[in-house]
C-alpha cells in the first residue's frame, strides 16, 4: 500500500519560528518530511505505526530530482 502523502502525523510548532512545523514523534520539520513517510525518523512513532498498517516508503521515480545523475555504468 502505497499513498502519495503522509500528513496526518502530530505536528507541534516549532518555538520561536513563524509558520514552522516538526513531527510530534521524530521532531523533523514538515519542509524536511515533505509528505513523504520517509522523511520521518526510522524511528518516528508514526512512521513504524504506519508501516506496521502496510503502508511502504514511496521510492518515487519521479518526485526526486536530487537523484537526478549522469549514468553511472
Ligand atoms: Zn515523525
Amino acid at each position: 500500500m502505497i499513498r502519495s502523502y503522509y500528513i496526518d502525523y502530530p505536528q507541534e510548532h516549532i518555538e520561536g519560528q513563524a509558520h514552522r512545523y516538526r513531527c510530534l514523534f521524530c521532531k523533523q520539520e514538515t519542509t524536511a518530511i515533505n509528505g513523504h513517510l520517509e522523511g520521518h525518523a526510522t524511528t518516528c512513532t508514526y512512521r513504524l505505526q504506519m508501516e506496521k498498517a502496510g503502508f511502504e516508503c514511496q521510492h518515487s521515480d519521479a518526485a526526486t530530482p536530487m537523484t537526478e545523475a549522469d549514468d553511472y555504468d
